[in-house]
């Protein structure tokens, strides 16, 4: 089945077109600057990439011209719109509303208006890329998979946080959890790697990009993940602060004066990697001055290994066991010393690392065993694909809905 997958932004619509029998990418690509000027940049494999600055009004014109622009002879891969079978949006935040991937109808599209107080920007952005693709393409099924689903199943003393329980009533405050289709993905795969049946398997998955997040995955199902009611819960970030002690919050807006909203923007674009080197959100520029001697760069990195470690501790005890870590996403696939700072000197727990394996990693595209062959619990690189899990995602619930 080819299906679109489609991540809307306020001002952008990143689309990526799946072939699930081959499980390839014919396509890919961005509308960009979307109710400013207008601009798509597409790539398809063996050709140049396309790149037009062309007017979007809105989300609409910006998903018309991406279907003309892959159904272009010239340009494109696919004959005209009915080659698109399905199309599946990638949404951040489904609140307590979506536990899995649904069908959009009237009654989803109201579900989710509900959810825009939970994550104003993320929510209007996806509203209007999907409404921008039922008017382009008003006969083609579009599914909603969302970053939260996977960690519904949270038990709630593990997703309630200590603040008088009318709050939860009346605002939903509440740990969530994000990278949801990620966390899941790799679990799976993982879950396929372990030699027991999926209902006893114990997963620490980590997915370390410019959010991070760690979850625990026992029989499949998420009971513990480390984001929590916004994404900014949790380990250190690029340029997010994640857990810190809830009084330095008004403490620091007492002494720089910050309104709520500038002390928002101070702990998603100021802090974690950012703040702390003095340098870059990037761990490659932190990797990087690193090894010229950088004690700050060096401090941002440390904080992070020493946060995963005291994760896979305390999720290892939740789960009163363990059989795997997992390391994924662009920090988690790349960044050798990220890794081994979280894994070394964990053989207590079963964890016998192979250090020297770690190392010559580089970057990898495929499943990565990081720990040696008699070692209790595994430790994996594997790298993730949060666009074929929407689109596999997708593909079952139309598919279902043909047979
Ligand atoms: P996002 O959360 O935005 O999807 P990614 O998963 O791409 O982000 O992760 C971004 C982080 O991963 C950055 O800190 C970057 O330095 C690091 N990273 C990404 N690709 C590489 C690479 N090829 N080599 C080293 N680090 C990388």
């Amino acid at each position: 089945m080819n299906v679109l997958v489609v991540n809307a932004g306020s001002s952008s619509l990143k689309y990526q077109l799946f072939n699930t029998n081959s499980n390839s990418v014919l396509a890919k690509g961005i509308c960009e600057r979307i109710g400013i000027d207008g601009k798509i940049v597409h790539k398809q494999a063996g050709r140049p990439d396309y790149v037009k600055e062309i007017a979007m009004k809105n989300h609409s014109d910006a998903t018309r011209i991406l279907v003309r622009t892959i159904t272009d002879p010239s340009i494109g891969c696919i004959k005209d719109m009915s080659d698109i079978e399905a199309v599946g949006h990638r949404i951040v935040h489904g609140g307590e509303y979506f536990s899995e991937s649904v069908l959009v109808d009237n009654a989803v599209l109201e579900k989710l208006e509900l959810c825009r107080d939970l994550a104003p920007l993320h929510t209007g952005a996806h509203i209007m890329g999907i409404r921008g693709c039922i008017d382009a393409m008003p006969d083609i099924p579009q599914v909603l998979v969302f970053d939260t689903a996977f960690h519904q199943t949270m038990p709630e003393e593990a997703y309630f946080y200590p603040i008088p329980y009318p709050m939860y009533e009346k605002y939903k405050i509440r740990r969530y959890g994000f990278h949801g289709t990620s966390h899941k993905y790799v679990s799976g795969e993982m879950i396929k790697l372990l030699d027991k049946p999926k209902g006893e398997t114990k997963i620490v998955t980590c997915h370390l990009g410019n959010g991070s997040s760690i979850a625990a995955v026992k029989g499949g199902k998420v009971i513990d993940t480390s984001m929590g009611f916004t994404p900014l819960d949790g380990v250190i970030m690029g340029s997010r602060c994640g857990s810190i002690d809830p009084a330095i919050v008004a403490f620091i807006m007492e002494k720089e004066g910050f309104t709520p909203s500038e002390m928002n923007v101070f702990m998603n674009k100021k802090c974690g990697f950012l703040g702390v080197s003095e340098l870059s959100s990037d761990c490659r520029d932190l990797t990087a001055a690193i090894a010229e001697g950088n004690r700050k760069a060096l401090l941002a990195i440390k904080i992070l290994g020493y946060q995963i470690k005291k994760y896979i501790g305390s999720y290892a005890a939740a789960m009163n066991g363990l059989d795997a870590v997992v390391f994924t996403a662009g920090i988690g696939e790349n960044t050798a010393i990220v890794r081994e700072m979280a894994c070394r000197d964990m053989e207590f727990m079963g964890i016998d690392f192979d250090f020297e394996v770690n190392n010559g990693v580089g970057h990898a595209t495929d499943k990565v065993c990081l720990t040696k062959p008699n070692s209790k619990v595994k430790v994996y690189l594997i790298p993730t694909n949060e666009e074929l899990v929407i689109a596999s995602e997708t593909e079952k619930i139309v598919s279902a809905l043909n047979s």
